[in-house]
């Protein structure tokens, strides 16, 4: 790069850099600073003044350092290697940059973000004279039990296979070569893509199937399809990180990205330590295998972290493009967004709301754009999907707080986190009353098909029961319990039963962390069953107390701990609702004076 121009630094503000005599220098162009060749990436171009933002602390650059132009925009690096590994924010393996200088970050280090001397056993999946485009897959290494790389051709080349073969290579060996109108090109398992960049796809499908996470209560009320976005809130101690260990352990997503913008310092620290301990409850083998890890501690600096996010999802863009279903958690999204509000301030731009940049929204919507479901490139029509994640931490809880408002508007699923649950141990502590989920018709369409149309009525059901519980524990606080009619008792008690024998999951419970959708439909039908066969019960004569304390609430409760393979024994408590809530009005016409009468209804 010695022959490059060279230009000189003018100014330096934190994480940003003024340098003048870059001419030809284009926006988000990555350029090297200083002796120590600081990473940095240009974010401005005002007249002859470039702004670059730096992604490595700044101390000792100075007006006059020079600049040396890369002529290449911030790129990852794709290809077998990445399964596993921990990367910081500009795709850097954090294990090797931070081995080199104890566990200090150096700066500058050139350390390429994937392994250039390992091998890996290349499988040719096409053969000598095929013709090939962009996106076709032509062989596979199988990189980890969990996960088989599939080696695409990359963006831009079209011809004829003249020559494959299966072999022993490394990411830089030619493992096939073909032959276009441009001439050959020799085909590497490495390939590299601009992060700012949405990779490729032939079409965009909408997302209508769900993204099953055996999670009652996002499975059933507030569900997310596959290819979609959802919103998390996480203020501390109420559940989140447990939520998404959750979702990456059972989620039916074969492909983990996790981007962490860490809050203090020691709590990424913990990410990196619990995550590579994970272990993938489906197979026993560690989670990591099918996982790539980008890591912002707090004390990186800002500019990386703005960039991290883009990082990881140009990774799970390219194991979307294999045909995999990937989701994506970014973690949280809030801390990216205060970067973001950093280096506009160092620009010295107009500040909107609460100093963040005017386009927040704009950089926010484009970041979720890059989830969907989409049919990839390639002659196979294989199919792909990211679904994102983000986890939002405004300060103090404010909702009102402008990146969560950005955040409510494009995503498609809120799953309010409250930690007024969570001090009550009501877990997952995911808010019935403020989560949303606008996937659900779709979703509802798809789940019917196989469970059947009352899997929609009793997911309505239960939430106008929840919706109507919220009322009138506002009236018992007026007027007290005396005010209700009894058809309001039995409504408290089914909303009751819907929390905790339905919507309470254990995580650290064998039988009760992962419940699949027919399962879920069965607990919540015998909950709703239970509520009908007693308001007929009511109806009849009934008395609330004698339904309220019917000895088969018991084996409702227990419910959940039944083994998916047992799945019978839900007929038969059923068929004890009926006969219990029966034997309520029976004895009651048997014995008119034996129970007061019934309230209102
Ligand atoms: P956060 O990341 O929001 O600070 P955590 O996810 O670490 O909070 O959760 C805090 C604690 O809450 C956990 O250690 C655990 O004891 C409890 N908890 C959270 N979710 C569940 C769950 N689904 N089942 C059981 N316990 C849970």
């Amino acid at each position: 790069m010695s022959d490059k121009a060279e230009g000189k630094i003018i100014k330096v503000s934190g994480p940003l850099v003024v340098a003048v005599d870059l001419e030809g220098t284009k926006m988000h162009e990555v350029v090297r600073l200083g002796r120590q060749r600081l990473f940095g990436e240009v974010i401005e171009i005002r007249s002859d003044k470039y702004s670059i933002q730096v992604y490595e602390q700044t101390e000792g650059l100075g007006p006059g350092d020079p600049v040396v132009r890369t002529e290449m925009p911030l790129t990852v690096e794709l290809g077998p290697g990445m399964i596993g590994t921990i990367f910081d924010g500009i795709q850097r393996p954090l294990e090797k940059i931070m081995g080199r200088a104890g566990n200090f970050i150096s700066r500058g280090v050139d350390i390429p973000a994937l392994d250039r001397d390992k091998k890996w056993h290349f499988v040719p999946d096409a053969a000598e004279g095929d013709v090939v485009s962009a996106g076709e897959i032509v062989g596979h290494v199988d990189e980890t039990q969990a996960i088989t790389h599939k080696i695409m051709v990359p963006s831009g080349i079209e011809g004829r296979i003249t020559s494959i073969e299966e072999k022993n290579a490394t990411i830089e060996e030619t493992v096939a070569v073909i032959e276009g109108e441009s001439g050959a090109h020799h085909l590497k398992m490495l390939q590299r893509w601009p992060v700012r960049e949405a990779r490729p796809v032939a079409e965009r499908i909408p997302p209508t199937e769900p993204l099953v996470t055996g999670q009652r209560v996002l499975a059933t009320l507030f569900p997310i399809a596959k290819g979609g976005t959802a919103c998390v809130p996480g203020p501390f101690g109420s559940g989140k990180t447990v939520v998404q260990h959750q979702l990456a352990k059972w989620a039916n997503a074969e492909f983990i990205v996790y981007v962490g913008c860490g809050e203090r310092g020691n709590e990424m620290t913990d990410v990196l330590l619990e995550f590579p301990q994970l272990k993938d409850p489906r197979t026993g083998r560690p989670l990591f295998e099918r996982t790539v890890l980008v890591a912002n501690t707090s004390n990186m600096p800002v500019a990386a972290r703005e960039a991290s996010i883009f990082t990881g999802i140009a990774m799970a863009e390219y194991f979307r493009d294999m045909g995999y279903n990937v989701a994506v958690m970014a973690d949280s999204t809030s801390r990216w967004a205060e970067a973001l509000r950093e280096i506009s301030g160092r620009l010295e731009e107009m500040p909107g709301e609460e100093g963040y940049p005017a386009y927040l929204g704009s950089s926010i919507a484009g970041f979720y754009e890059r989830a969907g479901k989409v049919t990839c490139l390639g002659s196979d029509r294989r199919q792909g999907s990211i679904s994102l994640i983000g986890a939002v931490r405004p300060p103090g809880g404010d909702m009102s707080d402008p990146v969560v408002q950005a955040t409510l508007r494009v995503v498609r699923a809120f799953w309010g986190l409250d930690d007024r649950l969570a001090s009550e141990r009501h877990f997952p502590a995911i808010s019935w009353l403020t989560s949303y989920s606008l996937y659900t018709r779709e979703i509802d369409k798809h789940v019917s098909q196989t469970i059947g149309p009352e899997w929609q009525r009793n997911r309505t059901e239960a939430s106008a029961l929840l919706q109507r519980e919220d009322e009138l524990q506002e009236m018992v606080r007026l007027v007290g319990m005396e005010a209700l009619s009894d058809s309001d008792r039995l409504t408290l008690q089914t909303a009751k039963m819907i929390r905790e024998d339905f919507l309470q999951q254990n995580a650290f419970m064998d039988e009760d962390t992962y419940t699949s959708l027919e399962k879920q439909f069965k607990m919540l039908n015998l909950i709703i069953h239970y509520h009908h066969k007693s308001r007929e019960a009511l109806e009849a004569g009934a008395d609330i107390d004698s339904l309220t304390s019917l000895p088969v609430l018991e084996r409702i409760a227990r419910a959940k701990l039944l083994p998916e393979d047992k799945l019978e024994e839900f007929d038969s408590i059923l068929k004890e609702i009926q006969e219990q809530t029966a034997e309520t009005h029976i004895s009651k016409k048997e014995y008119p004076n034996s129970t007061r009468n019934p309230k209102s209804k």
